[in-house]
């Protein structure tokens, strides 16, 4: 009797945006793989989620994601339908809306980079500017999730894996020249990878040097503070959100009777969390020009280390490509994309190379 060929496996570690997109991607080329997905967490999206807060009784976007119109990459996998805006500026100095963005392009980089601007490193820039260019003088086009990013961005994309094991960590790796045999995981849990087998880590920077080695890297943190109002507020022009100039808040949005503010490198903000509601609070109904008599209730969330720095050295510490000292082992993730903001759409463009060269490899 002939033996059975056994069937080719890819191994993808981590199911944030990049781990699954780069499921979809292999999927494309490899209609039959089979491909399974172990994530540390009970739930899937790592940095990119909503989730229901018992404190406001609402559904909220962890971290009021948006993302630029000339993202393509991931613009293509969000369910767009109702997800769209059109950027505006609140300048704070002359009390009202801008008729033009292009004068707020250090406001853009802070929010772009989670950096303070002057931080930024300057390769970083070039490369962005070219991007934004479209963005900034004609397009102004933003998507954001309206406090429901899973659904509309995370769980369509499990229709792409086999299987997904939560609460899987994994620990560290075997090796046999130069080739991954296995995966161990905690509860004493191993994987065994197969001659053929692809493992992809699409890990946090943190987690991928805890397990792999190699220095770690400096990280900025955000802060979203979302307020429950009892009615329905506006903003001036009716709009829907606006980036604040001069602000403690460089975003506020507003969906039906959820508030949500946004400040990005936020490491340097040592301020307790119910005076920064406070304040915010202030900001924003200074905006709606109206007296800030009484604060609804709120949510403060601290993201700590959120994404790297994006100052030079940072960015030159990241990977070249997404091939490793491992033949069978690649390698995705916002960090991983060097010369490329750490985002959703760095995440996805670097799921996309990944999955190119381990379809191509094996
Ligand atoms: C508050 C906040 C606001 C943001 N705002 C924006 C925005 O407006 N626009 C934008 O484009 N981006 C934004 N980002 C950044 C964006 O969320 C990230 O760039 C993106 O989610 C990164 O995806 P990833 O898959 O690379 O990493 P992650 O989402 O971090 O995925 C890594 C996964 O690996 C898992 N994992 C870790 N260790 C192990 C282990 N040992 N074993 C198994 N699994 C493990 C984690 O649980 C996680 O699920 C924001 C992030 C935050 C936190």
């Amino acid at each position: 009797m002939r033996n059975k060929v056994r069937k080719q496996k890819f191994h993808i570690i981590g199911s944030g945006i990049a781990g699954l997109a780069c499921a979809k991607f292999i999927r494309q080329k490899h209609k039959s793989a089979e491909i399974v997905v172990y994530e540390a967490a009970a739930r899937p999206g790592g940095r990119c989620y909503s989730y229901y807060d018992k404190v406001l009784d609402h559904q909220l976007d962890s971290g009021t994601h948006v993302s630029l119109g000339v993202n393509k990459s991931i613009n293509r996998l969000i369910d767009k339908k109702k997800f769209i805006y059109r950027i505006s500026f609140y300048d704070s100095i002359r009390g009202k809306i801008a008729r033009s963005i292009s004068r707020f392009k250090s406001h853009l980089l802070v929010s772009i980079f989670n950096t303070p601007g002057h931080e930024v490193a300057r390769s970083l820039i070039k490369t962005v500017f070219w991007k934004l260019f479209p963005f900034t003088m004609f397009q102004k086009k933003i998507y954001y999730s309206h406090n429901d990013l899973s659904q509309r961005l995370i769980i369509p994309l499990l229709n792409y894996v086999s299987q997904i094991k939560y609460g899987w960590k994994l620990l560290k790796v075997e090796d046999k020249g130069g080739h991954v045999t296995r995966l161990i995981f905690n509860n004493n849990r191993s994987v065994e990878i197969g001659a053929r087998d692809v493992v992809i880590s699409a890990l946090d920077a943190h987690n991928y040097c805890k397990i792999f080695g190699g220095e770690d890297f400096d990280y900025e943190d955000i802060i979203n503070i979302h307020y429950r109002t009892s009615v329905k507020l506006t903003l001036p022009e009716n709009k829907k959100m606006l980036g604040i100039s001069n602000g403690m808040a460089h975003w506020i949005f507003i969906n039906k009777d959820i508030v949500s503010a946004t400040i990005s490198a936020a490491g340097n903000l040592h301020i307790d969390k119910d005076e920064l509601a406070r304040e915010v609070w202030k900001e924003i109904c200074h905006i709606r020009g109206v007296a800030a008599a009484f604060i609804p209730p709120y949510r403060v969330l601290r993201h700590r280390k959120v994404t790297l720095k994006m100052d030079w050295a940072n960015n030159n510490k990241r990977p070249e490509s997404a091939t490793t000292k491992f033949d069978n082992l690649f390698i995705a993730g916002d960090w991983t994309y060097k010369d490329f903001p750490c985002c959703m759409e760095g995440a996805v463009l670097s799921a996309k190379r990944a999955a190119k060269l381990c379809t191509k490899k094996f």
